[in-house]
């Protein structure tokens, strides 16, 4: 595309809420066959709740004191469940999976259980689960909701009208994830990834021969975002997802994937 045509799509899709980081990504966008979406904070509004918990008084509030210093969807819901400013010795983030913090000389890990087995009530339900462990040892959980974007579902309808295929891609439980496609009638889902795993789905795609578009608004997102052809953050999200992304949606939810397709459409009519 000539520098012209390049600055009419850019323009076009800022007047949509979208900010183009990167040029060449208007003009990729009408070649998209897939489109990978993340779930939490993606096709939801990343501001889930807490809405049940089995942690006592002392415990929940070191957990929330923990998790105060994470940014993630998840990590700002139970933070906000106490005012709590907790010492730690040792914060780490571990992406996609949690974080882990040393309180008093003892090890607390809040994040994805290592085995799901026993949340089947929760996960029936569609409850992203928690897990506290105090060193090594499991001490209790929590169960969050989270709403769909109100975008999300006519989205999907939209794309696969265009002949785009989407595919969840989230480091959410199985059940969790599922439960949420069926309500959005998206028919691939990929679960339980680690960030690595959702790079190598980018990639996979790809070696299919279309143009793959990432969606994603977590650090457990950024690598997918880096390798995809055309990646999209969420202006909700993280600072390391909308560095990784070519676009960032800064008014709007994920619909705005759609409009950056039709842009790029719109522009090459233009063109030739
Ligand atoms: P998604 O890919 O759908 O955005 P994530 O990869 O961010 O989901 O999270 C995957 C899982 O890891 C969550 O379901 C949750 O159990 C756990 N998790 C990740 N980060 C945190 C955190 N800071 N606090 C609690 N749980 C977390
Ligand atoms: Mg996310």
């Amino acid at each position: 595309a000539t520098p012209m045509a390049l600055l009419v799509g850019t323009t076009q899709a800022m007047k949509k809420g979208l900010l183009i980081r990167n040029a060449e990504a208007i003009q990729t966008a009408k070649d998209v066959g897939f489109v990978l979406t993340d779930k939490t904070g993606t096709l939801t509004t990343g501001e889930p709740v807490v809405v049940e918990h089995n942690l006592d008084e002392e415990l929940l509030k070191i957990v929330s004191g923990i998790e105060k210093k994470s940014n993630h969807p998840f990590a700002k819901a139970i933070a906000k469940l106490v005012n709590a400013d907790i010492e730690t010795q040792h914060f780490e983030e571990i992406v996609g999976e949690g974080v882990k913090a040393i309180v008093k000389g003892r090890e607390y890990f809040v994040g994805r259980p290592s085995d799901y087995s026993h949340y089947e009530k929760q996960l029936e339900q569609g409850r992203t689960i928690v897990e506290v462990r105090v060193d090594g040892e499991i001490r209790g959980f929590l169960a969050l909701e989270d709403k769909l974007r109100e975008d999300a579902k006519e989205a999907v309808e939209k794309l696969k009208k265009m002949e785009i295929e989407t595919i969840m891609v989230t480091g959410d439980n199985e059940r969790v994830a599922r439960a949420v496609a069926k309500k959005l009638a998206i028919d691939k889902v990929h679960a339980q990834l680690k960030p690595q795993e959702k790079l190598g789905l980018v990639r996979k795609y790809q070696s299919f021969g279309k143009k793959v578009m990432m969606v994603g608004d977590g650090m457990n997102d950024a690598a997918a975002l880096k390798a995809a052809d055309i990646g999209v953050a969420m202006g909700s999200g993280t600072d390391i997802a909308m560095d990784s992304a070519d676009i960032v949606v800064v008014k709007g939810g994920i619909f705005k994937v759609v409009e950056a397709i039709e842009v790029s459409k719109g522009t090459l009519k233009k063109i030739r």
